[in-house]
């Protein structure tokens, strides 16, 4: 679990991965057989086939997992040295007051400065305030340093990364503010190194600024041309009181998810069928869902195209701090991924161009 806490508590705003994706390039680094690193970002590891030689070029599998996690922009510092920000990726303004935050100055050197999103005291708030949701564009970050201070530190434009740590709630179950996706990063950064056997070439691609609407995948995939892309990301579980109970299809705790469907994606019928016999065969937990939308919906669709679908563990509360996976779900995960390279082969006609 060492790894999955280094992933998860290194900063890695959509467009900032760089510190992020040091972690991943050092882990990937003895067992790839090629690695290297695109324009946009992208850092991409190849394992080459294990199987003999046929004279044919190998077949391609991409395993696609983004390293990016959703933060903020300063976009205004007032004279008290009150910071405004524009919001990097999806968040929901309701879980933002109190939360512990980073801001990645770069004025007079390049340096970090702690802070929290100032929640509205009690005694200020009118009745009007107490049912409503504070916006994010009045939202506020508040260091606590003197104003001066703060403009002879921080640039319009310098990035702010929830500070959350990762921990270990209780036995198998673990928190994060960005499980979404470190998560499936760990998962493949893992699944790769125990492939044994493959009849395939299997690049691992961590990729950047998926948050922000999948803007880092096209290079990767237009590099590789894959025939085959399974992208790694949580699964939605609707298993807590929140939820009615119609709309539960996978529960924490259940197995790895494999998305049937996405809202950007239909999954392929045989490559989903090879998941869930690599699943059945290994006696791998599984769950069927739909998810959200992911990576795999640009690899489906660049160049020639390919087979495409998604798998992860089981994620509550996704994009708040508090984001929260079972373990078993995650090796799940691995063991699919591990798996299913050594049978990837056989799901690509021979007349495919
Ligand atoms: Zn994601």
């Amino acid at each position: 679990m060492e790894l999955l806490r280094r992933l998860s508590n290194a900063p890695g705003v959509a467009g900032y991965e760089k510190a992020a994706q040091t972690v991943v390039r050092e882990e990937l680094a003895e067992c790839a057989d090629e690695m290297w690193t695109d324009r946009l970002g992208n850092l991409i590891a190849v394992k080459r086939r294990t199987t003999k030689d046929t004279g044919e070029p190998a077949r391609r599998l991409l395993y696609a997992a983004h390293i990016d996690e959703i933060g903020f922009m300063v976009s205004h510092v007032d004279e008290r040295g009150f910071l405004y920000f524009q919001p990097v990726g999806g968040f929901d303004a309701r879980t933002l007051p109190s939360q512990r935050v980073t801001i990645h100055a770069t004025k007079g050197g390049h340096g970090t400065i702690e802070g929290v999103i100032a929640p509205q005291p009690r005694w200020l708030a009118t009745d009007e305030d107490l049912s409503r949701v504070i916006p994010i564009d009045e939202l506020f970050i508040d260091t606590g340093l003197a104003g001066e201070k703060v403009h002879d530190r921080v640039n319009i434009g310098d990035v702010v990364s929830l500070s959350k740590q990762f921990e270990v709630l209780n036995g198998n179950v673990v928190t994060g503010r960005n499980f979404d996706d470190r998560i499936g990063v760990y998962c493949m950064v893992e699944a790769f190194k125990r492939i044994e056997h493959t009849g395939v070439d299997v690049f691992a691609v961590s990729t950047v600024q998926e948050e922000v609407g999948t803007r880092g995948i096209p290079t990767a995939a237009h590099a590789i041309e894959a025939d085959l892309c399974v992208a790694i990301d949580g699964s939605l579980p609707a298993d807590t009181p929140f939820a009615k109970p119609h709309r539960e299809q996978c529960r924490m705790g259940g197995g790895t998810g494999i998305y049937i469907m996405d809202k950007r994606t239909i999954g392929d019928p045989e490559l989903l069928e090879a998941l869930y016999a690599t699943c059945q065969e290994k006696g791998i937990p599984y769950q069927r869902q739909l998810g959200g939308g992911t990576d795999a919906s640009i690899v489906q669709r660049s160049g020639l195209g390919a087979k495409v679908t998604t798998v992860g563990a089981p994620t509550r509360y996704m994009h708040s701090t508090v984001q929260m996976c079972d373990m078993r779900d995650v090796e799940a995960t691995i063991a699919l991924l591990a798996a299913f390279p050594e049978r990837a082969a056989e799901l690509i006609p021979a007349d495919w161009r």
